[in-house]
């Protein structure tokens, strides 16, 4: 039976990219040796770096001035990595949900942290909207996809500081513009690569204000003069990365992603939302496209456990929900197709004329 993979990461990405990844993987560039097997420094793996930071300029529109780097250790360092590098006195983060919270927590000793507002009141089903930011901070920080709550921040927000986003699960999902942030980053693994590559847009002239000791590999600096090359970075989730900005590319750019994703959103919610059994989490103008969120109504919470064995039974893959909200939730990124989403919602179908 076909499988629709609804995994919230790692999660689906394009079939050819798979394929094409496997094949280098057996045999890279008609060399005789595997990706796995030849050295970063290999003369034909430079290209494949180089590539990708062009296609990831390209495809975001991003402005002179900035770097691309692809680092190990996941968005997880990142949260680190941000207040080693931008933290001089003060920082501000907009308190959305898990990640957003061990954001925060890795700023919290390296200067003064604000929380501007947190949604934690109602388990971060909203993004907050009315706050003050203070005009002295050295960044604002924002998660601009709420991977596990299932709400986004789909356009960039209107602030008077320098932004910092962590965008995990909704990169190259909608255009941005990169010159309102002085960093960008995120895991790979949900629109982009396999785990394993972090990817760091970093403002250059934003780096190297801090005065604080920063730990080599933890220095911006460092992998910007290294090219991502300063040691050994994550070679085969690089390539695989490249492929995908290729096929992105192909598709028709980020623009042509968000229209898709939209369209996959709109199918998706408008079934959650006429359907007498399910009902959404995420209050409506905060729906996340990328991480599709909903609980079974009240009268019928009793079905929950049937519900998922029958969309199982029918192929759906990962939809179980995050145990901090419950319920289901179906992850489409990039390259889920708007037949999967079909599929999950004749299951919906099904099992309402069931009962
Ligand atoms: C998955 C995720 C992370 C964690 O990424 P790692 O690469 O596992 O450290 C952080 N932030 C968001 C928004 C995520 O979705």
């Amino acid at each position: 039976m076909k499988k629709h993979n609804f995994n919230a990461g790692p999660s689906i990405l394009p079939r050819e990219v798979i394929e094409d990844t496997a094949k280098a993987i057996l045999d890279f560039n008609g060399s005789g040796l595997s990706l796995m097997e030849i050295s970063h420094r290999a003369k034909d793996f430079q290209p494949v770096v180089d590539e990708a930071v062009a296609l990831f300029k390209e495809l975001l529109h991003i402005p002179e001035g900035y770097s691309v780097l692809f680092l190990g250790g996941g968005a997880s360092l990142q949260f680190c990595m941000v207040p080693y590098n931008f933290l001089e006195k003060k920082a501000a983060y907009l308190n959305t949900g898990t990640w957003a919270k061990k954001a925060l927590k890795e700023a919290k000793g390296l200067g003064q942290t604000i929380e501007v507002a947190t949604s934690a009141d109602a388990n971060f089903t909203y993004i907050p909207k009315d706050y003050t930011i203070p005009d002295d901070v050295d960044y604002f920080h924002i998660t601009t996809n709420n991977t596990i709550f299932g709400t986004e921040l789909k356009k960039d927000l209107d602030v008077h500081v320098p932004m910092v986003a962590d965008m995990s699960s909704d990169i190259l999902s909608r255009p941005v513009d990169v010159s309102k942030y002085i960093c960008i980053y995120g895991g790979a693994q949900k629109n982009l690569a396999p785990a394993g590559v972090t990817f760091v847009i970093v403002k250059n002239d934003a780096v190297g204000k801090v005065s604080r000791y920063i730990p080599t590999m933890l220095n911006y600096q460092t992998h910007i003069d290294g090219g991502s090359m300063f040691n050994t970075p994550p070679v085969v989730p690089i390539y695989a990365a490249l492929l995908t900005l290729r096929w992105i590319k192909a598709q028709g750019g980020v623009e042509a992603m968000e229209r898709r994703a939209i369209e996959r959103a709109d199918m998706l919610y408008a079934e959650i939302d006429s359907n007498k059994l399910f009902q959404g989490t995420a209050v409506k103008e905060d729906r996340s496209r990328m991480n599709i969120c909903f609980v079974m109504a009240p009268e019928y919470k009793e079905l929950e456990a049937d519900f998922l064995k029958f969309a199982t039974d029918n192929g759906m893959v990962g939809i179980k929900g995050h145990r901090s909200v419950g319920g289901f939730r179906a992850s489409c990124y990039n390259a889920m197709p708007k037949e999967s989403v079909q599929a999950l919602i004749d299951c919906m179908q099904a099992f309402e004329a069931m009962h």
